[in-house]
This record gives structure tokens, C-alpha cells and sequence, in this order.
């Protein structure tokens, strides 16, 4: 089907097939808690004597013998934590399993740290995590802070909105609306730039921000669609998913800002990864067979 093979279209496949694969996997399959060892059914090992000099955070993660990763832990699908098990799930909870392992550490090595959108850059800069990976989008503006990995994943803004709402179908309608989203996050910035007729209310997070939606303290929620879906399969029965993708956000991996060592290695294993990381997508996010592209790394 070329004729639909747009940008927008592509980036919209990308994400559509979120919702079936959370409800195929339940949204808490495929992932396994710190404590676990990486599983044998994992499409990555352990690496041994791994090769990686002059990287300040490599060298930290092999004295500490153990790896702190900033992640997400509200977004189903993508990095999800079960309350009841402690288990995180979700492809990125994946690519930063795969991640530790190529330099080394296995899962049981991992310290999961929940970090919200607007506080990644502070807690790469003040050494409270080794790395990122969360629905992070790669900004010239967050280059200044941080360096990134990747991109790994493509997606685009998106808007949620109750089942029953009949006048927001796309970011046409947003005027005198109001909507929510995530403090520090490129939706918001994109909303307060670009749509000065709407409002926004933003939250720390978009589980804050799916509950104000849900009563009626919003209009919309606004974030990246792969994100959205991901609340619309948890509760179909009151959400959906409305429109196309209208900017286009990459996810990197966030690390320290000049750690080029690092960057370069996370690059080449995305690079050398292709198997792995299409075993990782197809477990996660394309559990409903729907194949997307990996997108090649932007060595920068
Ligand atoms: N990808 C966007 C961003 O990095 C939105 C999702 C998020 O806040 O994590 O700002």
C-alpha cells in the first residue's frame, strides 16, 4: 500500500498496535522485576568482559556491581510497574534490560528508579540514575543537558479523550479546550506553544492526568500515542484514542552529557541489535503481529 506509506502513516502504525498487543499481554506480561535474573526466553545475554573505556558511567556501574536506571512506571505497555509484584513490564523496560546486559549486568543487577518527565535531565546530570529509558524524545533544547542513545522507537503526539466525547477528534478541536499533560514534557511545550486558545493542566504525570480526564477536570489528555493506547486498552470502556500522531518523537536512552564512550556502545549495540530488538518489539509492543522499522541510530 504505498499510496498510505506516509511519514504520519508509518508512525501511526507504529503505535495503533499498542492496544492489541495490551490486551494480548494483559499489560504486565513479558517483563520481569529486579530481582529476577534475565530469563531464558530473554533475546539477549549477559555479555562477559565487556570492552568499554572511557566511559566515567560505565566505570561507576562496574565498582557498584549493579545498574540504576531511570524509567516510567505508569505507562502500560512501555514501563509499567505492577504494584502488586513490584514487576516492571513493557518494551522500554526491555530495551533497558537489553542495555544492561550488553554492558554486563544482569536483570537481577537492575534498580529500577521511577523518575517523572520533568525531572529526567536532573537526575542524569546529579548522578541519581546511570541512564534513562522512558518514552524519552531526543530535543535539540535536552542535547544542551543530556546526551542521547538511539532513537530506538518513533512515535507522535497523540490526544485521549472519554469515549463519549463527541467534539474532540483531532488537534483541530482543541480550541477553548483544555487539556493535560506531563510537567517538562514536549506535548505540553507543543500545546503552550503552538495552540494559544488552549488550555493546559499539567501534572507530573499522565496517570494524574488520565485520572483529571476521567473526572471531568479535563478535556483531553495530550501525550505521545504509543503512551495513550496504552491507557485506551486498560479501560476501553471509558477511553479513546482520537486522531493521527501530529509531531513526530523519538525515543533515546538518556545518559550523561560528553559520556560519548557510552552513547557510542548503546548505539552500536542498537546498530548490531536488529534480531534482539525486533524479538523485544515483537514481544511487547507488536504482540499483534503488526511489524514496524527500526530506526537507524543518529550517531551524532
Ligand atoms: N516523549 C515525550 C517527552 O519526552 C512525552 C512523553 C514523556 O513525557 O515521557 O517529553
Amino acid at each position: 500500500m504505498a499510496l498510505f506509506c506516509t511519514k504520519k502513516a508509518a508512525i501511526t502504525a507504529a503505535t495503533a498496535v499498542l492496544a492489541l498487543a495490551l490486551s494480548a499481554c494483559g499489560g504486565s506480561g513479558g517483563g520481569s522485576s529486579s530481582s529476577e535474573g534475565t530469563g531464558a526466553s530473554a533475546p539477549y545475554t549477559v555479555a562477559s568482559n565487556v570492552s568499554l573505556t572511557g566511559s566515567p558511567t560505565f566505570d561507576k556501574i562496574k565498582s557498584a556491581g549493579k545498574v540504576r536506571i531511570g524509567v516510567k512506571q505508569d505507562q502500560p505497555g512501555l514501563g509499567f510497574m505492577d504494584a502488586a509484584t513490584g514487576q516492571y513490564s513493557g518494551f522500554d523496560i526491555e530495551i533497558a534490560k537489553w542495555t544492561a546486559a550488553s554492558l554486563g549486568l544482569s536483570a537481577d543487577k537492575i534498580e529500577f528508579k521511577p523518575i517523572p518527565s520533568a525531572n529526567r535531565e536532573s537526575a542524569i546530570q546529579n548522578g541519581d540514575i546511570d541512564f534513562y529509558v522512558g518514552t524519552y524524545s531526543i530535543t535539540d533544547s535536552r542535547k544542551k543537558q543530556v546526551d542521547f542513545a538511539g532513537p530506538y522507537f518513533i512515535t507522535g503526539q497523540g490526544l485521549l479523550v472519554k469515549k463519549s466525547n463527541t467534539t474532540i477528534n483531532s488537534e483541530k478541536d482543541l480550541a477553548g479546550k483544555t487539556v493535560c499533560s506531563a510537567t517538562g514534557s514536549t506535548p505540553l511545550q507543543n500545546i503552550q506553544k503552538n495552540f494559544p486558545q488552549t488550555q493546559t493542566r499539567p501534572f507530573d504525570t499522565y496517570s494524574q492526568c488520565v485520572d483529571a480526564l476521567k473526572n471531568g477536570q479535563v478535556d483531553a489528555v495530550t501525550t505521545d500515542q504509543a503512551i495513550l493506547l496504552g491507557y485506551a486498552a486498560q479501560d476501553p470502556d471509558n477511553l479513546k484514542v482520537v486522531g493521527q500522531p501530529f509531531t513526530t518523537e523519538k525515543y533515546g536512552v538518556g545518559l550523561a552529557k560528553g559520556d560519548t564512550a557510552l552513547r557510542k556502545f548503546i548505539n552500536d549495540m542498537f546498530t548490531n541489535g536488529k534480531d534482539t530488538w525486533q524479538k523485544i518489539y515483537d514481544s511487547t509492543l507488536g504482540k499483534s503481529g503488526t511489524k514496524v522499522q527500526q530506526p537507524a541510530v543518529d550517531n551524532y
